[in-house]
């Protein structure tokens, strides 16, 4: 007979966005159940965000020692103990899973179940032999890797985000299929560490991002040695030896031969075993159905982060953590605003973005301004020698800010000084007229904004005036 209790909030799923919820849920008052089935985290601390930002570190370290000789420094080849880069990644995960144990969240007040959850009622979840009756119900269950329809796929062992970060050996060669943020982040990270890597993909790699800037990285990779299909039909795959063969059609059909496969082609809500129709939950293959309030089709149970469908990041399921608190704990509407949601693909160069792309401003505003300035005129990133970047900023015809995209050295940060004048609708002149220390990577930004004005500043008009007022000097 199961064990029957009772809840405000019962969350299903101890990740990114369940955590936020359940620690910031119980610390103002509410008495919160946390059902996790599997590792507390989920996929950023487990399995995605912190495993590849720490392989990433790695892999940039072996860069460093390859390429110094631009600085006079005599380079080497890097003597690279996978196993070690292996242990330097867990070690990270197990730094910061104390943050979120089961005990740091008992230690809050949470009762945690261990156990996979699935709705028995409207507001009614099952976890093991315990039956939790919450006020309300938050689904946040993640995400997985997807496995495209590949002939073939099946029968060959291949890796994903859940088990490329236990290899203890480096790939010989490992074949990417997928070269969006994910496919790209690892094939780089996995080249750096040694290894030979075939990025496959049947668009152009980094295709959510601006095409310009996503070329910057593209061209990056293949001076590392990445080789790169893009653009390709992949036909089937299938066993060669102790790796793998892909058929693919480029100009021609042709089989690419690998050691190992990492399949990055999108992510698959986990939605599977959860009973949403026994609490009456719409759903498609894209996630759980919510209004901009978070709220499902069942106005009592909200579904938050990669379960929801939308942008598939930790900063986004930690936003909507927030949302769903200030919904039910103190009856706000509180709404989704995605317009000035930023992303950072941590490729070297880093490619960032935030609100409007170039073609999207151009649909809704049809008369825009696209703002630019190369890394190159930067003297900064001249000193670091990591001079191919852009900034690119997007404004209406009237200077205000709707959105912008860097790729460069440290894009991530730059991109940071433009969520706040895109989420304000700030005027471009706010950015223009700051004074920026000397020599940084941030006049990137400034002087991007400058050259709003330079067309007027430096006009015939402008020139004639400037020349009448210096006669009464
Ligand atoms: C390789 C990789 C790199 C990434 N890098 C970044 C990055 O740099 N920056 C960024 O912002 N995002 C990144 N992401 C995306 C980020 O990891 C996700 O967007 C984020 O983890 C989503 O949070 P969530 O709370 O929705 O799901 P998760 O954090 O995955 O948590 C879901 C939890 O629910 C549990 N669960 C599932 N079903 C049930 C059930 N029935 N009962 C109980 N528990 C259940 C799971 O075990 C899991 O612990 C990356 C993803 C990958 C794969």
């Amino acid at each position: 007979m199961a064990n029957e209790i009772f809840a405000d909030i019962c969350v299903i799923g101890g990740g990114s966005g369940g955590l936020l919820v359940a620690a910031g849920a119980s610390q103002m008052g509410a008495d919160v159940v946390l059902i996790e089935g599997d590792k507390m985290g989920g996929d950023c601390l487990n399995y995605g965000c912190v495993p590849s930002k720490s392989m990433i570190a790695a892999a940039n370290a072996a860069h460093a020692i390859r390429s110094s000789d631009r600085f006079g420094i005599g380079a080497a080849e890097p003597d690279i103990a996978f196993q070690k880069v292996h242990d330097h990644v867990h070690g990270v995960i197990g730094a910061i899973a104390p943050l979120d144990s089961v005990e740091r969240f008992e230690g809050l007040g949470v009762r945690v179940i261990q156990a996979k959850g699935k709705f028995v009622g409207p507001t009614s979840v099952q976890a093991g032999d315990t039956i939790v009756h919450a006020k309300r119900v938050v689904v946040s269950t993640g995400s997985h890797a997807g496995a495209p329809p590949i002939p073939g796929l099946g029968t060959v062992p291949y890796l994903t985000n859940e088990t490329v970060f236990d290899l203890t050996e480096a790939p010989a060669h490992l074949l990417v299929i997928g070269g969006g943020p994910i496919g790209s982040e690892l094939a780089q990270a996995h080249r750096r560490l040694g290894c030979d890597v075939t990025i496959l993909d049947i668009a152009k790699t980094l295709s959510n991002d601006d095409p310009e800037l996503a070329e910057v990285v593209r061209t990056r990779m293949l001076k590392e040695g990445v080789t790169i299909r893009q653009e390709i039909k992949i036909l089937s795959i299938k066993k060669d030896g102790d790796g793998v063969s892909v058929n693919i059609r480029d100009d021609k059909e042709e089989s690419v031969a690998g050691s190992d496969l990492l399949v990055a082609v999108g992510r698959v809500p986990n939605l599977e075993g959860l009973d949403l129709e026994a609490a009456g939950i719409a759903y498609d293959k894209r996630g759980i159905k919510v209004d901009d309030r978070l709220r499902t089709t069942n106005k009592k149970v909200f579904a938050i982060g990669d379960a929801a469908g939308s942008f598939r990041f930790t900063h986004v399921a930690g936003y909507h953590a927030g949302i769903v608190i200030r919904n039910i704990l103190f009856r706000m509407p509180a709404k989704v605003d995605y317009s000035a949601l930023p992303w950072v693909t941590y490729t070297d160069p880093e490619l960032a973005h935030v609100g409007m792309t170039e073609v999207q401003a151009r649909d809704k505003y049809g008369d825009i301004r696209v703002l630019r300035h190369p890394f190159a005129e930067n003297d900064r990133a001249q000193a670091e020698r990591q001079a191919d970047g852009l900034a690119k900023i997007i404004t209406t015809k009237k200077g205000v800010i709707v959105g912008a995209s860097i790729v460069g050295l440290h894009a991530g940060e730059l991109i940071q000084s433009w969520i706040l004048p895109t989420q304000k609708k700030m005027k471009i002149g706010a950015i223009a007229g700051l004074i920026i220390p000397y020599p940084t990577l941030g006049e990137v930004n400034k002087r991007a904004a400058g050259s709003y004005y330079t067309p007027k500043i430096f006009s015939e008009r402008m020139r004639t005036i400037v020349r009448f007022l210096l006669k009464f000097a």
